[in-house]
């Protein structure tokens, strides 16, 4: 159903808030990439899916997954037809705006020890002070072990967070434009403020160190190699009176990550080889070892075909992406009534209208975008009507507002039909952001249609 109120298509509303629930559990532990990929390797496992290690070939209906690196995994069904004759693809991205620690990111300065960090993917600065955050992340250390790291989402955990100037001395702060108002290398958490006995210049830091390697067994120099991400603490929560909403930290693309793998491990024997690809790195333009455009996915292609026997791997991956169609399941801008004025209200998504079509996004004259095929569109426009999924179809703001980009492009950099299919999103990269429950079921029965078209 094209443009109407999802909701009203639910007089029983508890299949739709029961779907919200498993997402708010995947959402709440998912603060990661390796998180997510932890999580989805669960929910695969606990359906039936194997590590492609453990097959000596492939045939239809067995249930595979391929993890890269630990942050980056890629999940299949096989179909009744031949690889080459294409995959059902849906793709979404697991990590999301945040601060990253810095390699060197302790120091101490006036008997506060602080962390150092640089944040990742496009922000609003000003929104990430004054809020409890979190570290998640892994340390690596030169003895080749791995440390987990995790600190402020437990509820007996301390959390950290960055201050913000009192208003009373802020005058010369608030002249500033709103990029400036908090400047990057001012995104320092606070970390500590106790010193170690003795009378060195840095007891705090050297107190916060104690702490650190008491707790984790490591030393400065291993914050080298480490990763760590700040992210907000606390878990997702339903948001609204009505709570027909949910608000939580990275929607922005977990509630497609969610919904594209939920519709994976519900599809049984379908005819084409049924993909979700979830990748790392678009928020920072899909590049590395992890991001879409890595050779990964080709590889593994390459790997599937090995494995059912359908020769020339490698240049059958490419017949294969070819043939396949895809849905890039990334999330969209929504309507926001306290902001009428960045939307064309007749090419814009509204909350509670489902799944949302971007034939394109890119920015100045659709640069940067994957413009669908519209051929390829009437397929998906048949496809959702005939399972009765309530969708739209929106652009990313009024021309000239803005724009941004997804992965859609890069997969149809191989001559495949993709298009963007999400959820619309308030406060898009905000710490809290918020979407609807019914428009995230509806990406659910979208994305599963579309996997048995
Ligand atoms: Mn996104
Ligand atoms: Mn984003």
């Amino acid at each position: 159903m094209y443009k109407k109120n999802a909701w009203k298509k639910y007089s029983d509303k508890k299949a739709v808030m029961n779907f919200a629930e498993g997402y708010k559990d995947f959402l709440s532990f998912s603060k990661t990439e390796r998180l997510a990929v932890k999580k989805s390797i669960e929910l695969l496992e606990s359906k039936g899916y194997k590590n492609i290690d453990s097959f000596k070939s492939l045939k239809a209906n067995d249930k595979v997954y391929v993890i890269n690196k630990n942050k980056n995994v890629a999940a299949f069904i096989i179909g009744k037809k031949p690889i080459t004759e294409g995959l059902r693809i849906l793709g979404a991205h697991i990590d999301s705006p945040r601060m990253d620690l810095k390699e060197h990111p302790l120091y101490e300065s006036k008997e506060f020890a602080l962390l150092n960090t640089h944040y990742y993917g496009g922000i609003k600065k000003y929104q990430w002070v004054t809020i409890p955050l979190a570290l998640h992340g892994v340390v690596c250390k030169k003895d080749g072990t791995t440390v987990e790291v995790n600190i402020g989402d437990d509820e007996n955990d301390p959390v950290l967070g960055i201050t913000d100037l009192l208003i009373h001395l802020s005058k010369n702060q608030m002249e500033k434009t709103a990029d400036k108002v908090i400047e990057g290398e001012k995104l320092d958490l606070t970390l500590a403020n106790i010193p170690l006995d003795g009378d060195s210049k840095q007891a705090v830091k050297d107190n916060a160190l104690k702490i650190i390697k008491d707790k984790y067994g490591i030393e400065e120099e291993d914050f080298l190699s480490a990763e760590i991400e700040v992210v907000p603490a606390g878990k997702a929560r339903d948001y609204g009176l009505d709570r027909s909403m949910v608000a939580g930290y990275g929607h922005d693309d977990r509630c497609c990550v969610y919904s594209s793998l939920i519709a994976l491990i519900d599809t049984d024997k379908p005819e084409y080889t049924s993909c979700c690809i979830l990748v790392d790195k678009e928020e920072i333009g899909s590049v590395g070892a992890t991001g879409a455009q890595s050779l990964f996915f080709e590889n593994t292609i390459a790997k599937l075909l090995t494995l059912t026997g359908e020769g020339h791997p490698l240049y059958n991956a490419r017949i294969a992406f070819e043939n396949s169609k895809m849905l890039s399941s990334d999330v969209s801008a929504a309507y926001d009534p306290l902001y009428p004025e960045v939307s064309d209200p007749d090419n814009c998504a509204f909350f509670s209208y489902g799944l949302v079509i971007n034939k394109y996004t890119g920015s100045r004259g659709k640069t940067g975008s994957n413009d669908a095929m519209p051929e390829f569109y009437a397929f998906i426009r048949k496809t959702f009507d005939d399972a009765n999924v309530n969708w739209q179809s929106s652009e990313l703001g009024k021309v000239d507002q803005g724009g941004g980009g997804t992965i859609a492009y890069i997969l149809g950099n191989y001559n495949m039909n993709v298009i963007d299919a999400g959820i619309p999103v308030l406060s898009m990269h905000a710490p809290m952001e918020v979407i609807s429950k019914v428009d995230l079921y509806e990406a659910y029965l979208g994305y599963k249609a579309f996997l048995k078209a």
